[in-house]
């Protein structure tokens, strides 16, 4: 079965892991904080915090910026379901604006017609998350402007992303966003099994994640309210073990090392199905125009298919006959039974991310996918559009 992604695991990757596995530490070791220091490089950030998941560090991201119940957070409906919901752990009041047609990421102008009709019904827009969708850079610049001009926080949701470049600009998400989330589950781009992080330049705000991911104990002995001996220390706030292993490290560490070979091999791989389905009128190839450069941790194809007359459950089903396991990436967040339920969201709302969502399937996309397993599922997908 040739699924949508996949994990690389090769024997440097194994070795590194057994290293650790036979050290003194498998948790709160050195490699957590050496992996934190090679994150910090790669994204070009004065701070780094690594956690259990992704979806723990936008958790912690909500704690940090002090979101409260009747906050309003805007994100975007194409997204995984933990950014959305990160929004929900705190209480807060989640609101969606569409995704532009052409980068399948957040629309800045609806994101600012969004602020404006909250404002005029006397409420304000905390912050808004942002997701490099697929691994196609958001409008960072125009979603920057309006953090200023509104004062709201920015949140780059990365997990798509990471080897993405913006203008040319490797360091782009630290750069726009005032804090940056990643994960490292096993189909992004490198892998730790499961794993996330939180990069920014904003010290208070690493301090409070790094605090909230081992129980809101304060490590630092200056600030305790006394000390009672060797043993002693103090919870100041209420905390979470959101930890990631020492032996999860390393091999994060080992997987950054070759996230740029990584890149590339994804890279070709899509100019190949580029190249393939770009003259098929009923078919649509993500776009990735010259100021950015696509990580594409996954390949949203669009395909017409009201027009192929062939629904999309039966071409599914067919590829799945063939052994070729697709995606679809996502189900407009909106439209989840909970988001209807308790927010009053209904269909219709989000139009562009709903026709979206009609159309697009991911198809296979990761590194060790050889050759042949590519014509084959080029193959497999033009014979059954016709
Ligand atoms: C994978 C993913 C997450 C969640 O990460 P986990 O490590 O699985 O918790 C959050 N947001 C997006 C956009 C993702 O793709």
């Amino acid at each position: 079965m040739i699924s949508y992604g996949k994990q690389s695991i090769d024997q440097s990757d194994i070795d590194c892991v057994i290293e650790v596995l036979k050290s003194d530490w498998l948790t709160q070791g050195p490699a957590v904080e050496l992996f934190e220091s090679h994150l910090k490089e790669y994204f070009g950030s004065n701070h780094a915090c690594v956690v259990s998941n992704g979806t723990a560090a936008l958790h912690l991201v909500g704690l940090a910026l002090g979101w409260q119940k009747d906050d309003i957070i805007i994100t975007t409906p194409i997204t995984f379901l933990s950014t959305a919901n990160s929004i929900l752990f705190s209480g807060s009041q989640p609101d969606f604006a569409d995704i532009d047609h052409c980068s399948y990421t957040i629309d800045p102008n609806l994101v600012e017609e969004k602020i404006k009709l909250h404002i005029s019904r006397g409420k304000q827009v905390k912050a808004v998350i942002g997701m490099d969708y697929a691994g196609h850079p958001c409008d960072w610049k125009s979603l920057r402007i309006l953090a200023d001009k509104y004062g709201f926080k920015l949140i780059n949701d990365n997990c798509h992303a990471l080897g993405a470049s913006y203008y040319g600009n490797f360091h782009y998400a630290v750069k726009y966003a005032d804090v940056v989330t990643q994960s490292f589950h096993p189909v992004k781009n490198i892998t730790t099994g499961e794993g996330g992080a939180i990069l920014t330049n904003d010290f208070e705000i690493i301090e409070k994640v790094k605090s909230l991911r081992t129980h809101g104990i304060n490590k630092n002995v200056k600030e305790y309210s006394k000390n009672e001996g060797p043993w002693y220390y103090e919870m100041v706030e209420l905390g979470y073990n959101y930890r990631i292993t020492d032996f999860q490290c390393a091999l994060g560490i080992n997987q950054l090392k070759k996230l740029n070979h990584f890149i590339e091999k994804r890279r070709e791989i899509a100019f190949k199905y580029d190249e393939s389905f770009l003259d098929n009128d009923n078919l649509t190839i993500p776009k990735s125009d010259n100021d950015i450069k696509h990580a594409y941790h996954i390949y949203p194809l669009k395909i017409d298919f009201s027009e192929i007359k062939v629904s999309k459950r039966t071409f599914f089903n067919k590829l799945l006959s063939l052994g070729i396991r697709l995606q679809v990436h996502y189900i407009p967040v909106h439209l989840q039974p909970y988001y209807q339920t308790n927010y009053n969201f209904k269909p219709g709302d989000f139009p562009v991310a709903e026709d979206f969502y009609a159309k697009e399937v991911s198809i296979p996309m990761f590194y060790n996918l050889t050759n042949d397993q590519l014509s084959f599922v080029i193959d497999s997908i033009k014979t059954n559009i016709k």
